[in-house]
């Protein structure tokens, strides 16, 4: 069996075309939707993805806003720009892109975004909010993933789930989305005693860990979904997955690549939550 290829990238484009609809029908009403990047340091990956973020908001039209600063700025300076950009009503999402310096708690300065901005969906607010099933911002990258499920019209009512992985931001959001839509949820780390008995069961897994082949064919059931939002780099220092992808594609049915995956579908989410942001504030 050749699983079917969910393509991060052409469903990015189909939902883009849609944000960059709507940012023009906003325009019309004097609205610009903007974005706030804040990088502290120099950390390579991450000035990879805040230019990824700001072009993407170039491309949909909408205003962004790229501050960069050096490691050595304190936390109360980071703060205040923090305070500074909750205040500015050009707007609408705030993103401070972690990892932060060491010197800097990452979780005060997230709490300090206000949470009408919080684009990320990393406040606790946006957290609460997802847990009881009130509206809020919801994290980029399993709001991607449920994307790519509902692009397959898959129904996820009386399926049973398997998240590989349980961080703030990933895992355990994902796992909340999926119960939401009336899956049958587990969730594993690296306490899990095994995993293979676990993912064998599900209809669908995603894995979130931040290792290779942490899912090989032996341990994935015939036709199940497999999205994979793993970034590693494999022994040529190319970009891959946590997912067995060549092994994997023969048993599964539907399955995400990585490039070309969730990555794409976490920046698209992001530009989704800004307008949609700015959309409130339009009512
Ligand atoms: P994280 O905070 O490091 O969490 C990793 C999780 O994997 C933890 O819950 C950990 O368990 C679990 N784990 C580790 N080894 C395991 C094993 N052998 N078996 C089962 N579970 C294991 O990472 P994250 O921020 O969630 O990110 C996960 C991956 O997704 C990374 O590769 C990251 O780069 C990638 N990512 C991609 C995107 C995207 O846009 N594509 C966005 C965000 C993250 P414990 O909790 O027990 O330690």
């Amino acid at each position: 069996m050749t699983a079917q290829l969910i393509d991060g990238n052409a469903l990015s484009r189909q939902l883009r075309a849609d944000v960059t609809a709507r940012v023009t029908a906003l325009k019309a009403k004097g609205i610009t939707p903007g974005l706030a990047v804040v990088l502290v340091g120099d950390n390579p990956a991450s000035q990879v993805y805040v230019r990824n973020k700001v072009k993407a908001c170039e491309d949909t039209g909408m205003h962004s806003v790229l501050e960069r600063w050096p490691a050595t700025l304190s936390e109360t300076e980071l703060l205040a720009r923090v305070d500074a950009l909750n205040a500015d009503t050009t707007i609408h999402g705030i993103l401070v892109q972690l990892p932060l310096p060491a010197h800097i708690d990452a979780q005060k300065v997230i709490e300090a975004i206000s949470p009408a901005k919080d684009v990320d969906g990393f406040h606790i607010a946006s957290a609460g909010a997802l847990m009881t099933g009130m509206p809020g911002f919801w994290p980029c990258t399993p709001y991607g993933c449920m994307k790519m499920l509902e692009s397959i019209g898959y129904e996820l009512k009386g399926k049973h789930a398997v998240v590989i992985g349980r961080s703030n931001i990933v895992g355990k959001p994902m796992a909340l989305m999926l119960l939401q839509q009336n899956a049958t949820v587990t969730i594993c780390h690296s306490g899990t005693k095994d995993l293979k008995a676990m993912t064998l069961q599900a209809d669908v897994i995603v894995a979130a860990v931040g290792k290779r082949n942490v899912l090989t064919a032996d341990m994935v059931k015939p036709g199940a979904v497999v999205l994979d939002v793993g970034m590693n780099r494999n022994d040529e220092g190319k970009l891959c997955g946590d997912v067995d992808f060549d092994g994997v594609k023969e048993v599964a049915g539907w399955i995400t690549p990585v490039p070309g995956g969730v990555g794409p579908m976490t920046i698209t989410m992001l530009m989704v939550n800004t307008l949609e942001s700015a959309e409130r504030l339009a009512g």
